[in-house]
């Protein structure tokens, strides 16, 4: 099996990326926007090949099916097409948020793996029903082709209870599965990965490394990984836990939901969208929930916009301090996703003061951003931890994981 179609579906949206396994080559990517029962009379397709012209399809989308055939009929087109026939596809990856307890890796898509799915959606609302939505879409047009779910929360489920219980009462987990998940596993696992070999390299071995990651976009989270596997991450039971992120509040004293409810009249739907929408960078600046926009806001002298980036890069290290308390110390510390990649102010103010930890980053390598390389070490020469910019690619581990599970389905048994 040669060819990999990833396909990540948001409730309104559908990304994909079709991969060449010989080489992990793109030969096209794209994103069908606007999808909407309401008849998505203005969603589009971009649809980018890898060797010829962008082809941009304006067509109602009414839903995922419709998107699904308009990418289809985009990757055989004869001028912008990549491939002659779909029977050149060999298997589709789906991301897929929410796997609750029940994935611990990724799974061939089987009528019981769906329910399953199902079942999750209860946990993840607004991202399992699209997911299930885009693998149904899928399954219709590629019949033949096996399907595969990635979950974004299957590599934190290595956690030990002590980090992903709750203070509340017990029952709570039992009864509801109120507990933390956490978010951006794929993310986690890829960059960890490269993160494990750059660390064999310099002779520390697998099982004792302990590493922090840190996917700081516009979602952000850390997770704790030792010897490859994660004990812990700063989502939970949503990703609204933990860090600052673009409109996200992260960690909350939870007694501040009922009093927004009680004194300021709050409907929960409300509360939902003021942690989720409206707080975060976005919320404290006042001004963006994209970075670059607020580091230019407190450039110019924007006070709000200094406290947001303080309190973003506070949380970061923060957190820092606390997983190498976990892992009882730190060989590795990765920034990823597009602040962790491209911001090099931020970098230096996340691991500010962490010399104790033998963290420290020297600001020439720190301006760095890696093209083509998998890892680029910011650390500086006396430092005793690696300070890594590794870009990350959920597509890619997404493709990777599909086409291992489908050519172990494929083994013939002895
Ligand atoms: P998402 O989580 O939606 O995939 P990204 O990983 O692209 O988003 O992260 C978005 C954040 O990354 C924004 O705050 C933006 O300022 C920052 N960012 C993205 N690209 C760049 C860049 N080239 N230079 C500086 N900042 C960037």
């Amino acid at each position: 099996m040669v060819l990999v179609l990833v396909v990540n579906c948001g409730s309104s949206s559908l990304k994909y990326q079709l991969f060449d396994m010989r080489d992990e080559t793109i030969l096209a990517k794209g994103l069908a926007e606007r999808v909407s029962v309401a008849g998505g009379r203005d969603a589009v397709l971009t649809h980018q090949p890898a060797a010829t012209p962008e082809l941009r399809v304006e067509a109602p989308m009414a839903d995922h099916s419709v998107a699904v055939a308009l990418v289809l009929d985009a990757l055989t087109h004869p001028v912008h097409g990549v491939v002659e026939s779909l029977a050149q596809i060999g298997a589709v990856g789906h991301r897929v948020v929410h796997g609750g307890e029940a994935f611990a890796r990724s799974v061939l898509i089987t009528p019981e793996v769906l329910q399953a799915i199902e079942r999750c959606a209860e946990l993840a609302p607004l991202h399992n029903p699209a997911n299930l939505m885009g693998i149904r879409a899928a399954q219709r047009h590629l019949p033949h082709v096996p399907h595969v779910a990635v979950f974004d929360t299957a590599f934190h489920q290595t956690m030990p209870r002590r980090a992903w219980l709750y203070g509340l009462p017990y029952e709570l987990y039992e009864k509801y599965g109120i507990r933390r998940y956490g978010f951006h596993g794929t993310s986690h696992l890829y960059v960890s990965q490269i993160a494990g070999e750059f660390l064999e390299s310099r002779g520390i071995p697998r099982q004792e490394q302990k590493i922090i990651t840190c996917h700081l976009g516009n979602g952000c989270s850390m997770a704790a990984v030792l010897a490859g596997q994660s004990i812990d991450t700063s989502m939970g039971f949503t990703p609204l836990e933990g860090l600052l992120m673009g409109t996200r509040c992260g960690d909350l004293d939870p007694a501040i939901i009922p009093f927004l409810m009680e004194r300021l009249g709050m409907t929960t739907d409300e509360v939902e969208e003021y942690t989720n929408r409206k707080a975060g960078l976005l919320g404290v600046s006042g001004v963006s929930s994209d970075m670059r926009d607020i580091s230019a806001a407190a450039a110019a002298g924007n006070d709000r916009a200094v406290a947001a980036i303080e309190l973003f890069c506070y949380r970061v290290r923060k957190y820092i301090g606390a997983y190498a308390a976990a892992m009882g110390g730190v060989h590795a510390v990765v920034f990823t996703a597009g602040i962790g990649e491209n911001n090099p102010e931020v970098r230096r103010r996340c691991v500010e003061g962490l010399e104790f930890l033998g963290i420290k980053i020297d600001p020439e390598r720190n301006q760095a951003t890696p093209k083509g390389e998998p890892a680029v070490d910011i650390s500086a020469p006396d430092a005793t931890a690696h300070v890594l910019v590794i870009p990350t690619n959920e597509e890619l581990l997404i493709a990777r994981d599909t086409a291992a599970i489908v050519s172990q389905s494929h083994t013939p048994c002895a």
